[in-house]
């Protein structure tokens, strides 16, 4: 069975395989992967032992990026979250039920967020000390730019805290070159291609330092977390050994592939061959083919009578490969995720299982409903 779906994804045996240990996490076998390991994703996102420090946090990315927030951001402060899709609504109502405030603002659905709205947004409110940014929106598709709407940040003087969940690994990301950005959070089991269970932040120390106090929250504070390692300790409360060994594999297969720009490379492979096999099938993408990111892909719902996504879902998962059960756009499209441990191949055998799922359950006017 294929995990055609933007994370968790498909790992490789190897990976799976590293799971088979015991550790205990202080121990001596451990505590050089714990380390290593963070060596290891700093130096995936170009940052710096001298400014930045490389966290690792037991869970999934809603609990990193609430980290985040509370950790970097004072309570009752401000923070304008470009509307990108279903994730910056849910970094919105991370930030708001954490006590901050969430200043939402609009942009297209369907095409990069336009760095000249933000630079207006925070012209206009002095008092908005961050911006939030969904890299690549999970929801629709489309891949943000940091890089663009940094500079907006750093020329006025905010700071940015980058939700890099379904990015980090395959898209670029340069922290030395991005001194604006405090944080930016991912998890394990996306485009790194390791099993779910361990988050991660990138985090400016001095930017973490200035906030110590402010979490809230013992179990989602930073700089407690920062200052323990500082001093030279370990983890402060269980981490999840196993699922840390296995990333330490999957990123030794990043390093073969020829790090994120060839991941990029196959990534891309991959959504052209599900974005085009869609469309051979007479299915509608969501996104233009300019706009169409290589993390996920979105296909209209057909407007046949007899679609129906569960029945969809199952019959494609009768056929090898197992895709999202839910929508997450305001008009119904099916999602399909183009990473993991898969290549442009694996991809014409989803296209084939898609259409003769279609064909099975006799969908025969497949143009948006
Ligand atoms: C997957 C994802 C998350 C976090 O999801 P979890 O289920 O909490 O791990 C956050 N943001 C984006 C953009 C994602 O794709």
């Amino acid at each position: 069975m294929k995990l055609l779906i933007p994370g968790p994804v498909t790992t490789h045996r190897s990976v799976r395989a590293a799971l088979a240990r015991d550790f205990a996490p202080w121990d001596a076998a451990f505590q050089p992967i714990y380390h290593g390991l963070r060596a290891r994703l700093l130096r995936l996102g170009n940052g710096a032992q001298a400014t930045h420090t490389a966290l690792i946090l037991p869970g999934c990315g809603h609990f990193v990026t609430e980290a985040a927030i509370r950790s970097l951001i004072p309570p009752g402060g401000r923070i304008l979250v470009p509307m990108t899709g279903a994730y910056a609504e849910r970094m919105a109502r991370l930030a708001r039920e954490a006590g901050r405030v969430p200043v939402p603002l609009p942009v297209s659905p369907v095409a990069p967020a336009d760095p000249d709205s933000v630079r207006r947004a925070l012209l206009a409110d002095p008092s908005l000390g961050h911006v939030g940014l969904v890299y690549s929106e999970t929801a629709t598709g489309v891949i943000h730019d940091p890089a663009a709407i940094g500079a907006v940040v750093r020329a006025l003087g905010r700071r940015m805290i980058v939700d890099a969940v379904s990015a980090f690994g395959a898209l670029p990301l340069d922290l030395a070159a991005q001194p604006e950005i405090d944080a930016a959070v991912f998890t394990a089991n996306k485009c790194l291609e390791g099993i779910p269970g361990a988050a991660f932040v990138l985090a400016r120390a001095d930017r973490l330092a200035a906030g110590a106090g402010q979490a809230g929250s013992w179990s989602f504070d930073l700089a407690d977390v920062a200052a323990r390692l500082a001093q030279g300790e370990g983890p402060r409360f269980t981490p999840p050994a196993q699922v840390l060994a296995a990333l330490d594999v999957a990123l030794d297969r990043l390093d073969a592939e020829g790090g994120p720009p060839a991941r990029l490379v196959r990534y891309r492979a991959n959504s052209r061959v599900l974005y085009d096999g869609m469309r051979g099938l007479g299915l509608t993408p969501v996104l233009a083919p300019h706009a169409q990111g290589p993390i996920v892909i979105n296909i209209h719902a057909p407007a046949d009578p007899a679609w129906n996504l569960q029945a969809f879902v199952d019959a494609v998962k009768a056929r090898g490969f197992v895709i999202s059960n839910f929508y997450n756009t305001a008009r119904p499209s099916f999602r399909l995720g183009a990473i993991g441990a898969l290549r442009p191949a694996d991809m014409k055998h989803a296209v084939d299982a898609i259409g003769a799922a279609l064909e099975s359950l006799g969908i025969h006017e497949r143009k948006a409903a």
